[in-house]
């Protein structure tokens, strides 16, 4: 049980429990089922009065804070037992609602972001398992595992973008509502902290997309929430943006250095390899992308022959620089690429 859950600590105010006035320090909040036989009191003094019964059905903490006996003068309102939880109410609440209020609807609708944060804290914090897998299974969406469902995912909607250009995560139907860049921040230090660490390489591969003055930047989320990477976490972005467009530029040099060995075309591909050399050099400075579909090498003036020779090519780069991201971003204590068996792990 968590030292913060205690049913027996006291109310910070020394008042008559049952009297008029009662619950003056403490605000009900927007569930409350009058029959309800627990209220949970989160951080900022916002109750909810549900029921121990469905609690401790999904999680063996609440089960386990129930069973503790209650001493006689234990704090009560409205006649009804409390129990304080050093959880915002912001977080509690959405938690609450999928578990009292809207529980089938979760699973046919998306939510908000900050819902799967919470998901995800609360889930793990009162093991309430389903909750936390739910969140996972979401994040992985937008932060995949592999690599063909990063292909799947991202395709190659960023052909042309140029870094701190805007959002660029796809909108999956569902899911979760509008993920936006500033969730990458929320994303890695909730992995870190609640370990899991599977999506911390897509997840920082992805903030690396950023521009590297934006890295050190605090997300305040919807529900007031400041979300700041660590000096560490923010060294291991710049490391890997680098490693990124050392990948990026030794593909551009390999492109470029001479047709493909059964070009029929030889001096038409050549002159166009010098083309697209001189193009893509002035982005090269910034191109951390070396994930994404490079559409340039398809979309060349080429012969077939080559087109086919480099495209091949790329899909092995891409493949390589997958494996190697948690490498590039220094994460250590990953298992990457995830297998079938590291991936078993992370529920
Ligand atoms: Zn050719």
């Amino acid at each position: 049980m968590p030292d913060d859950a205690n049913p027996r600590k006291r109310a910070r105010t020394d008042r008559n429990d049952e009297g008029p006035g009662a619950d003056a320090t403490y605000t009900r909040g927007d569930l409350w089922y009058d029959d309800g036989n627990i209220i949970l009191i989160a951080e900022d003094g916002v109750g909810f009065r549900v029921y121990k019964g469905i609690l401790s059905q999904w999680s063996e903490v609440f089960r386990d804070m129930f069973t503790v006996p209650q001493p006689v003068d234990a704090e009560k309102w409205e006649g009804c037992a409390v129990v304080h939880l050093s959880d915002s109410s912001c977080s509690l609440i959405r938690v609450l609602r999928i578990l009292f209020a809207d529980e089938n609807a979760l699973f046919k609708r998306p939510v908000p972001f900050e819902t799967v944060a919470a998901m995800l804290q609360l889930g793990t914090k009162y093991q309430i398992h389903h909750l936390r897998q739910e969140a996972i299974g979401r994040l992985e969406i937008y932060f995949p595992l592999r690599l063909q469902d990063f292909k799947n995912r991202f395709g190659s909607d960023w052909e042309g973008r140029v870094p701190g250009d805007g959002n660029f995560f796809p909108r999956v139907h569902d899911t979760i509502d509008d993920v936006a860049e500033d969730d990458i921040w929320t994303t890695i230090v909730l992995a870190r902290a609640l370990d899991v660490p599977a999506l911390l390489p897509p997840s920082f591969y992805l903030a690396a997309q950023c521009l590297t003055p934006d890295v050190f930047r605090e997300h305040i989320d919807e529900d007031g929430v400041r979300w700041s990477l660590s000096s560490d976490d923010i060294q291991r972005i710049i490391v890997g943006q680098e490693a990124l467009r050392k990948r990026s530029i030794e593909f551009l040099d390999y492109f470029t250095d001479a047709p493909s060995p059964n070009c029929v075309e030889r001096r038409t591909c050549a002159k166009e390899l010098r083309s697209v050399r001189r193009d893509q050099l002035t982005e090269a400075h910034y191109d951390t992308s070396a994930l994404i579909h490079a559409t340039w090498v398809k979309n060349s003036d080429l012969c077939s022959t080559c087109i086919d020779y480099f495209v091949s090519h790329y899909e092995e780069e891409r493949t390589k620089t997958w494996s190697e991201l948690a490498v590039y971003f220094e994460l250590k204590e990953v298992e990457w690429p995830v297998t079938d068996s590291t991936e078993d792990q992370t529920s």
